[in-house]
C-alpha cells in the first residue's frame, strides 16, 4: 500500500486493533491500511462515536463549554496572524461548539460534519452554518480566510484530496489551522504499539509536526507557527477512554464524571500555515 502522503511504498509496521499499521519508508508516515470510503466516514462517525464512549466521544454534548474555550483560546493564538479575522471553514465541526468559540472571538464562518444529525442539532441549538459532509467532498465556490481541522486531519480517509482541497478552499496568504496526535511525542514513543492513539479505524493517519510540514509544502503552506495545545477533558471522557483501553477497572469509578481534567497534551501539536501562491 503505497503512503496517504507522499506516495511511496511502505512497509509493515506492527498490528493494532486487527488492522495492519504501516510506515511510508520515504517520509515516515505512519498510517492504518484501510481502504476507506465515504461509507467508512458514516459508519465510524455515527451517532454511537460521540455518544456512545470506546474512541470517541463520551458525551460530546457535555464538553460544549469545554471545547467553545478551546475555540477562544485558539482565537486567541491567532490574533497576531489574522488581526482582521474574517471568514472561516471549520473542518469536523461536530456541533460546532469549537466554532462557537471563535465567533464569539470575532470569526464569521461555517463548520462542516460528516454526521448530518449532530450537524443538525448544532445548528438548532447555536444557530451555527452547520453543513453535513466530508471536506474531502465538499463542493462550493465560497473562499475562505482560515480553515481549522481541530484532531481531524488524524481521521482523514483520504489526506492528499482533503489538504488540496484545503489550499483551493483558502484565499491568498489564508491560514489552515491544524491540530492533531503527535507520533512523535514522548508518551508515544513510551507506550510504543500500545499508545492510546493507535485506534484504527477511527484514528487512521499518524503525523508528526515536522512530516505534516514537510507534505503541506506540496499544497503551497508554510509554518508560519505552532506549539503544544493545553487541553482538559471531562471525567466522563477520561474514563471512557480509559475503558476502552484497560476495560472494566474498579478504579474508574472513582473519577467523577463532571471534574474537568488537565489531559496530557504531551502527544499533540498544533500548527498554523500561511497559503502562499504556487
Ligand atoms: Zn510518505
Amino acid at each position: 500500500m503505497l503512503c496517504p502522503l507522499c506516495l511511496s511504498e511502505s512497509k509493515f509496521a506492527f498490528e493494532a486493533k486487527g488492522f495492519p499499521v504501516r510506515d511510508c519508508v520515504k517520509c515516515g508516515h505512519r498510517f492504518a491500511e484501510i481502504a476507506a470510503d465515504e461509507a467508512h466516514v458514516a459508519r465510524v462517525y455515527d451517532d454511537a462515536y460521540f455518544s456512545g464512549g470506546g474512541a470517541g466521544y463520551s458525551d460530546y454534548l457535555a464538553d460544549a463549554e469545554m471545547l467553545a474555550a478551546r475555540g477562544r483560546m485558539y482565537a486567541a493564538k491567532l490574533g497576531k496572524f489574522a488581526p482582521e479575522k474574517g471568514k472561516m471553514l471549520d473542518v469536523g465541526a461536530a456541533a460546532g461548539f469549537i466554532l462557537k468559540g471563535f465567533v464569539d472571538s470575532g470569526w464569521r464562518g461555517a463548520g462542516l460534519e460528516p454526521n448530518e444529525r449532530i450537524a443538525r442539532a448544532g445548528r438548532e441549538k447555536l444557530g451555527l452554518d452547520l453543513r453535513a459532509g466530508s471536506l474531502e467532498s465538499f463542493a462550493t465556490d465560497e473562499k475562505f480566510d482560515l480553515v481549522s481541522m481541530i484532531q481531524v486531519a488524524a481521521h482523514f480517509y483520504a489526506p492528499r484530496t482533503a489538504f488540496r482541497k484545503a489550499a483551493e478552499l483558502l484565499n491568498d496568504d489564508g491560514l489552515l489551522l491544524v491540530e492533531t496526535w503527535n507520533r512523535e511525542s514522548l508518551s508515544a514513543r513510551f507506550f510504543g504499539q500500545n499508545w492510546h492513539e493507535y485506534s484504527p479505524p477511527s484514528v487512521l493517519q499518524w503525523f508528526s509536526a515536522k512530516g505534516l510540514t514537510e507534505f503541506l509544502k506540496e499544497f503551497g503552506f508554510e509554518r508560519v507557527g505552532g506549539g503544544r495545545p493545553s487541553k482538559k477533558i471531562s471525567g466522563a471522557h477520561a474514563k471512557s477512554l480509559l475503558k476502552y483501553r484497560l476495560g472494566d477497572n474498579f478504579l474508574l469509578k472513582l473519577i467523577p464524571d463532571r471534574f474537568n481534567f488537565p489531559y496530557p497534551s504531551e502527544d499533540l501539536f498544533w500548527a498554523l500555515f500561511r497559503k502562499r501562491a504556487i
